[in-house]
């Protein structure tokens, strides 16, 4: 089957939703999303959005804290636009509904946290259910709404492309350069349907999945980026993965994440024998950047063999630790852990990738009429690492932008060159038997990526990552085409993609810097690497 439309909207976080709701009012959207709407990370963000509010808090503060985040990588202009454009789009969101904590005295101030790397406490916060509260209210507006159709368990496949150059007549070794929309499988029927665009967005979020320990939630496989670069879309800077330092540690906890916030509050995280140690690593302490933290935590680990550290907060007043974190608070004791009383166990974890599909400043891929926004999007806003809390901020800031920028191409597009797009060609036709290859290539994935491309790298790890890496890209690529697709194996090909352009992007930089860390190359060296790290598919005539 083929659907038509003006916007095909691919993801139901706050980048898609956001996307979504501002083009509605110009044309037909269509919105897929390969599992129940709200399953999104944005659903589980805790902390917050940072922004300026604060009486002593000024743009420049928020900008330079972003800045020293970085590691010389940020765009600067991207910066200073986000930022600033911050508080319209924070308040865009409680006129919406979205509301968002109140100062304890008067109840009329926004309540601002403190995260780690920030200067000022400027994190605009729904106690700590942020992102649901985010996410519920714009899943209702999206609802409401008649110039939109919602499919959930629809999981794209592919993007559909198109060669304007061809049509000129101009033959030339290159990539198609136009998008027109992209195949997305039901999976509950198990058809792949034709989506036909004149503007496409990918919103697809993280690709937390690639590795075995992840804040994120099962649908973050990295399917955006992956699908931009079989179409020929510039992706950057993927070696740049932001480890959280404290996921829960616990045999039945899946993927729970320990908020920074509680640091910020004043959380201390200490060995197993009660010793505070992050004095040792960084004048900021347990407030130090997440990396340092993330890497100060995995140093420990190593030195003591033992399985975590813990996250003590026990000193705060009991009243104040339930009421600042009920969810936190109401998972741990779900655990048997009563965090105003115990230290919480935890371990680093992978949380978000600063790079992505490579966007301008207002969504634009370089594929014509392929857009990304969030957390799939690299738009320089994070350089080498992330500042907490400023992803809810530039997928609000570039769902904006994408959205003003996109109604301005469709109105300028006159007559379409994606008509009588091929349908679907299944290939493969049989069932496959062999699930097992699916699970087991996936395990095996994500546990290498975990030892040989995590916290800490060396040349020596990065090599054997790529050798394993290649060999179960080739296993896919047989399977792939043998059999019937399913969500499974698509999510198994991104993954294994995604897994393969961290690894090329962590062996070409060959220092240190942000989130990236070589043993072989501890310094980092201004004059070689202060610039992105662009991977392009290699073009097949
Ligand atoms: C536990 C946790 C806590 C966090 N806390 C914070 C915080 O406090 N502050 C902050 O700024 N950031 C936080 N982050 C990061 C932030 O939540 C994410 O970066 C942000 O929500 C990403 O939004 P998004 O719209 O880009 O993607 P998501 O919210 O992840 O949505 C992605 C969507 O794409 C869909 N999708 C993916 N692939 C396909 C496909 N092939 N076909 C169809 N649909 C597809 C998914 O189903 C989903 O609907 C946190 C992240 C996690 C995991």
């Amino acid at each position: 089957m083929q659907y038509d439309v003006d916007f095909l909207v691919i993801g139901t976080g706050i980048a898609g939703l956001t996307f979504a709701l501002k083009v509605a009012e110009f044309g037909r959207v269509a919105i897929v999303t390969k599992k129940e709407a709200a399953e999104t990370s944005t659903n589980y963000a805790q902390g917050g959005i940072a922004s300026v509010f604060g009486r002593y808090d000024s743009f420049e503060l928020h900008v330079r804290d972003t800045l020293e985040s970085g590691s010389g990588l940020c765009k600067p202009d991207v910066v200073d636009m986000v930022v600033k454009d911050g508080p319209v789009r924070i308040q865009e969101l409680m006129d919406w509904g979205v509301a968002f904590s109140r100062d304890h005295a008067g109840k009329l101030e926004l309540d601002l946290g403190l995260e780690g790397g920030h200067s000022q406490k400027r994190i605009v916060h729904a106690g700590d259910f942020t992102g649901q509260a985010v996410e519920r209210v714009l899943l209702e507006r999206v609802g409401s709404h008649s110039n939109m159709g919602l499919f959930e368990d629809y999981i794209a496949v592919d993007l559909i492309t198109y060669s304007t150059r061809m049509k000129r007549g101009v033959v030339t070794a290159a990539h198609e350069d136009l998008c027109c929309g992209a195949y997305v499988l039901a999976t509950k029927t198990g058809e792949v349907h034709t989506f036909h665009a004149r503007i496409t967005v990918l919103a697809t979020g993280g690709a937390g999945k690639v590795y075995l320990y992840t804040s994120n939630p099962d649908i973050a496989t990295g399917d955006g980026m992956a699908m931009a670069y079989r179409a020929g879309a510039l992706v950057a800077n993927l070696e740049f993965v932001q480890f959280h330092p404290t996921c829960l540690y616990h045999p039945e906890a899946k993927n729970f994440l320990i908020s920074e916030a509680v640091r910020g509050e004043g959380g201390v995280l200490i060995d197993y024998r009660g010793r505070a140690f992050m004095e040792d690593y960084d004048p900021k302490k347990d407030l130090a950047c997440r990396d340092v933290v993330a890497r100060a935590i995995d140093h420990e680990l190593k030195k003591s063999g033992q399985d975590c550290v813990f996250l003590d907060i026990t000193h705060q007043e009991h009243d104040f630790v339930r009421e600042r974190f009920p969810n936190i608070y109401q998972k741990c004791l779900s655990f048997g852990i009563d965090m105003t009383s115990d230290p919480v166990p935890v371990v680093p974890a992978a949380h978000y990738m600063c790079g992505g599909v490579l966007v301008d400043m207002d969504g634009k891929t370089d594929i014509e009429r392929l857009y990304a926004v969030g957390e799939t999007a690299c738009t320089g806003l994070h350089g080498a690492n992330r500042l907490a809390s400023n992803s809810l901020l530039e997928a609000l800031v570039y769902a904006h932008r994408a959205a003003q920028q996109a109604v301005k191409d469709l109105g300028a597009m006159n007559g379409d060159v994606c008509r009588d797009l091929p349908p679907w060609d299944p290939m493969g036709t049989s069932d496959s038997d062999e699930a097992i290859v699916v699970s087991h290539n996936w395990e095996e994935i994500r546990r290498f990526m975990w030892n040989y491309v995590g916290v800490v790298r060396s040349n020596k790890r990065l090599l054997r990552a790529r050798h394993r890496i290649e060999t179960i890209q080739k296993e896919i690529r047989e399977y792939y085409w043998d059999f019937k697709i399913t969500s499974d194996l698509i999510e198994l090909r991104n993954i294994a993609m995604v897994a393969e352009l961290i690894v090329q992007s962590a062996s070409l930089r060959k220092e240190s810097r942000g989130l990236h860390y070589n043993i072989r190359y501890p310094q980092r060296d201004d004059k070689f690497w202060l610039k992105d790290t662009i991977l392009r598919r290699p073009f097949v005539g």
